[in-house]
């Protein structure tokens, strides 16, 4: 099914059916966007090191540049203005999958400082994993194209600390919460940055077999800081 949909995005961007509404967000090679019907903003506009990367070691350089931007209170915010908005309004090529945690002090558009079109965010407690999870994580590379994929997780994790606390008290946690501990478990460790970091190399570990350049990383609270894990 994976192959299938990769040849077939392959097929479609390589020129045989280029244009056509079901490409709105798929016209993505080389940097390139083929709406034709789209009236063009340029993208050298944008410095160098903002264009959409084409691969996923340049994919991480960009993010990675965005990050030290925003731990030194230098932040750009890209691709935040109406030529931008007006830009994607008919395409996207985003050229990351951002799966990370729920938390309000991990927002990835504004530690990685990017912007409008330039990732898929997937977040979940914990960025923890379900079928339809993956799917979503799932539709970027196959769907669109998009070189990298980035498992975040984070320094102090509640939702982690609660699975831990609730494993460790040999507590259940209310409705749908409990889900989340078992999601957890397997990866239990009473030390909580340790377990935030064995469960995000686990994450990695589940996703690689499935996608092309997965890597995972973890966010530090008090700095700002993406440190990659593995
Ligand atoms: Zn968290």
């Amino acid at each position: 099914m994976r192959d299938e949909l990769i040849s077939r995005r392959r097929v479609l961007v390589g020129g045989a059916l280029v244009g056509g509404a079901a490409l709105s967000g798929a016209g993505f090679v080389g940097g390139v966007a083929f709406g034709r019907a789209v009236p063009a903003v340029p993208e050298r506009r944008a410095p160098r090191e903002l264009r959409e990367p084409v691969s996923a070691e340049r994919a991480w350089a960009a993010l990675s540049a965005g990050n030290r931007r925003w731990m030194a209170g230098r932040a750009r915010h890209p691709h935040q203005d109406p030529s931008r908005r007006r830009y994607v309004a008919t395409r996207q090529h985003p050229y990351a999958v951002v799966l990370s945690c729920i938390d309000s002090r991990v927002p990835p558009e504004v530690v990685f400082d990017v912007g409008v079109g330039d990732l898929l965010v997937v977040r979940t407690a914990a960025h923890t994993l379900d079928p339809l999870v993956l799917g979503a994580v799932e539709y970027g590379p196959e769907e669109l194209g998009v070189p990298l994929v980035v498992v975040l997780g984070h320094q102090r994790c509640g939702a982690v600390t609660a699975a831990a606390h609730a494993i460790r008290d040999r507590v259940t946690l209310p409705g749908d919460l409990q889900r989340i501990v078992e999601a957890l478990r397997g990866v239990y460790t009473p030390d909580i940055e340790r377990m935030i970091a064995a469960h995000t190399r686990d994450t990695v570990a589940r996703l690689r077999p499935l996608l092309p350049h997965v890597v995972g990383a973890r966010y530090d609270l008090d700095s700002g800081g993406v440190t990659r894990l593995v």
